[in-house]
């Protein structure tokens, strides 16, 4: 079991909180409880890279949560009945029930494919109709809704404070909201939002006081964030497109039904831009997750993400992720050789001595910083720079390798471990491990085998040839007793 870090070790974490558009210490609900509410996907199609960050971005937040000794508990919501899912059914001659299921599935299988963790409860918005109708029936009962035509909608001129999370003001609500001329005619005002919609004919629908219909978007994430996590808890997040309407309009039916304090933490990750404008499913403009895991590792997808902070845009370029495959690629040779390195090593330390004598190195330095950087609104990129950063002592304390330096050696092998729990940039699993391992280390192993058959054989000449050669593959040779030790020197 992992030692949980003393309360000088995490130090404070801040957070940026939408709500108020401050840094605020983090003060959990609970005691070392964090409960976390992440809006998931609608599930008509696959996911793509814009819709992979706040998956990858909360994802290493909730780790680093865990990290620090906190018990997270983490629903993320499926919407699984929604009009572009009744539009993608239609358009296939299948059942909503079918499509929603078709890429809830592929969902689940991207998320593994990115490493991300599963969260504790991943809720159907379809299996909480009924909790849904009685919330929407308490605000036409406080008469902060209205039904019109089988339709309900949110009154926000019943609500004081609607706007304010957001910052947007009535009027130009009222302008973008223009849409359905029919749906225009019956609201009483153009910001009003939709809480239930009436079923069409062959549409899935559900009876409520209304008449037979579905429920709209915004109401789903109250209900399942009540039900999971409780009346009031630590975070709410998702994409800064959420902000407005989804969570203004969340805050609103919560407030309205009693229930102000909702989620304490807003967090949301800016977007994915491909050529200045935001990757989404309606322009077209989209990678999919699924294409992309097939060419990269998962680790170089992360390290591409969390390079730069969730709070800055990213510009996509399928260049930043080839140089960050190559990035995952150094960390994962070094990470590889010095864990074969201490394996042939001679030393006898026990893990005390091995503490006691790295304690001196400062190495520990590196750990601190990262820690200080996520404890700084989850500052990624660097806590990515402290653990490329060890890297490169280590290296240096490797090359060549000395069993002298065996303490600082484990020791830092050791940290980097530790602070990829979160991060998650080395490679560790199997099918990650596939380029190096058994390509190059085959290759080396077998060269160096026959440089030793030569030299057995006395010829010199062949067994230099094969030095060289393993000289301009970055492998540096040391011919020893024990027989002939390598290392990279990329
Ligand atoms: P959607 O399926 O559009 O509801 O999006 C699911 C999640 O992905 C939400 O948290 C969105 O805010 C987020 N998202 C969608 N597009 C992008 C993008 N281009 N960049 C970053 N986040 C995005
Ligand atoms: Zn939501």
């Amino acid at each position: 079991m992992r030692r949980a870090l003393t309360e000088q070790e995490k130090g404070t974490i801040y957070i940026y909180n939408s709500r108020n558009r401050k840094k605020e210490k983090f003060i959990p609900v609970q005691e070392n409880k964090v409960a976390m509410y992440t809006c998931g996907p609608t599930v008509y199609n696959y996911i793509h890279i814009g819709n992979a960050r706040p998956l990858i971005v909360f994802d290493v937040i909730k780790k680093y949560f865990e990290y620090c000794g906190y018990e997270v508990k983490h629903v993320q919501n499926i919407t699984d009945i929604d009009d572009r899912i009744i539009g993608k059914a239609i358009a296939e001659k299948t059942s909503t029930n079918e499509i929603a299921n078709r890429y809830t599935k592929a969902f689940f299988d991207d998320c593994k494919a990115l490493g991300t963790k599963k969260p504790d409860f991943s809720p159907k918005a379809t299996d909480y109709v009924g909790e849904m109708i009685s919330l929407i029936n308490e605000l036409v009962k406080n008469d902060t809704a209205y039904e019109a035509e089988g339709n309900v909608f949110f009154d926000v001129s019943k609500d004081s404070q609607y706007g304010s999370f957001s910052g947007k003001d009535l009027n130009s609500m009222e302008l973008g909201n223009r849409v359905d001329e029919k749906i225009t005619k019956i609201k009483r005002n153009q910001g009003d939002f939709s809480l239930w919609k009436p079923a069409k004919p062959g549409e899935p629908s559900w009876d409520s006081p209304w008449g037979k219909g579905r429920p709209g978007w915004h109401t789903e994430c109250v209900v399942m964030s009540a039900k999971l996590l409780g009346g009031e808890f630590d975070i709410h997040a998702g994409g800064v497109d959420l902000i407005f309407p989804h969570h203004e309009n969340e805050i609103a039916q919560a407030r309205c039904v009693g229930n102000p304090k909702f989620a304490k933490y807003w967090m949301h990750n800016e977007f994915v831009n491909i050529k200045d404008k935001k990757m989404a499913k309606s322009v077209g403009n989209v990678v999919l997750v699924n294409d992309l895991v097939k060419k990269y590792r998962k680790e170089a997808i992360r390290l591409f993400f969390l390079q730069t902070h969730y709070r800055k845009p990213i510009s996509y370029d399928e260049k930043h992720i080839e140089s960050a495959e190559s990035a995952v690629e150094s960390m994962y040779r070094f990470w590889f050789l010095l864990k074969k390195a201490m394996k042939r090593s001679t030393s006898k330390l026990s893990d005390k001595e091995v503490l006691k004598i790295a304690k001196n190195q400062h190495l520990d330095q590196y750990k601190k910083d990262a820690i200080r950087c996520m404890n700084e609104d989850f500052n990624t990129s660097g806590a990515i720079a402290e653990m490329f950063s060890l890297k490169s002592v280590l290296e240096q304390l490797m090359e060549p390798w000395s069993d002298d330096n065996y303490a600082e050696l484990k020791y830092g092998h050791d940290l980097l471990l530790d602070l990829d729990k979160f991060l998650c940039i080395i490679p560790k699993d199997e099918k990650s491990q596939i380029p190096f391992e058994s390509l190059e280390i085959k290759k080396i192993e077998g060269l160096i085998a026959e440089r030793t058959n030569n030299r057995n054989n006395k010829e010199w000449g062949k067994a230099d040839k094969i030095r060289a050669k393993l000289m301009g593959m970055g492998v540096v040779i040391e011919d020893t007793k024990d027989g002939t030790r390598w290392w990279s020197n990329k």
